[in-house]
């Protein structure tokens, strides 16, 4: 099974103050997936994150660190409600496409502890993959037990999937190459790391220590946190750039690409 996790930051116009998205991309996108998807021998999960549908409503009413009004309770339904309308858009050009894939909200079953994923039934996901259906998730605002509300991430989600159904590979396809020795949006001079292993994550977390309040949910240094943990397990997990043609088609099929791989 392999788990393919699209950035928020590809298919919506990541810095617009208002949900919008980015249809050029998201329509190449997934026809990459649909063209990879008929080949494959592998089942499949999708998430995709929610760009500019969750960070600027999230961080406006800052329902990410709990819920303290009613007026925050209209906040978390209506970012949920978002969310929702961004992956039937996305599920509707993959069906158009010929791809199943079925929408899941994992906030329909997820429980989280300050800010963490501790439990989310998976058994309707492995039924649907069982079936052969291509089960979508999403980032969502979650119900949390301490602070009644938190998000619950594409970039945690994908870990706890690959856990509990036992996923070969988890595939980022995000708006840079990899993981860099620096932001390389801000600086030329970062170089592409190739592999990250038990040897140089210490350092890799520090290259990324700077990069964590970038969004709402951990940004770059909280993927690799959660990547690193479940490669640790026998995932083989890589971080690519979706925005370059070709490079989401390749990896579903197996091909070497472009990009950070975690291995441990
Ligand atoms: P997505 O929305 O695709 O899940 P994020 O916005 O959370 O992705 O993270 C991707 C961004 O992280 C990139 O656009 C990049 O500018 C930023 N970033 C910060 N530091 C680094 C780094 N050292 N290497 C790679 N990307 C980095």
């Amino acid at each position: 099974m392999i788990i393919l996790k699209i950035g928020g930051s590809i298919i919506t116009e990541k810095s617009s103050d208002e949900p919008k998205v980015n249809y050029e991309q998201l329509d190449r996108i997934t026809t990459e997936i649909a063209e990879a998807y008929k080949k494959m021998d592998k089942k499949l999960i999708i998430l995709h994150g929610a760009g500019s549908y969750g960070h600027p409503i999230v961080k406006r009413t800052g329902i990410h660190m709990g819920i303290s009004n009613n007026k925050q309770l209209v906040d978390f339904a209506e970012t949920q409600r978002l969310q929702n309308e961004l992956n039937t858009i996305v599920t509707g050009e993959l069906i158009k496409k010929g791809v199943p894939a079925i929408p899941v909200q994992a906030s329909a079953t997820a429980i989280m502890k300050n800010g963490k994923l501790i439990s989310m039934d998976t058994s309707v996901i492995k039924g649907f993959v069982d079936i052969g259906l291509v089960p979508v998730l999403y980032g969502v605002p979650a119900y949390d037990s301490e602070q009644k509300c938190s998000i619950l991430s594409g970039d945690q989600i994908a870990p706890f999937l690959a856990k509990n159904l036992g996923a070969d590979s988890i595939i980022h396809a995000t708006d840079v190459d990899g993981i860099f020795t620096a932001n390389p949006k801000e600086d030329k001079n970062a170089k592409l790391i190739e592999k990250i292993t038990n040897e140089n994550l210490t350092q890799v977390k520090n290259y990324l220590s700077g990069s964590s309040h970038t969004d709402v949910t951990s940004g770059m240094l909280g993927k690799v946190m959660e990547l690193a943990n479940i490669a640790k397990e026998g995932t083989k997990c890589v971080i690519l750039n979706g925005l370059k043609q070709g490079r989401i088609k390749n990896a579903l099929l197996g091909k070497q690409v472009t990009g950070t791989v975690v291995e441990f």
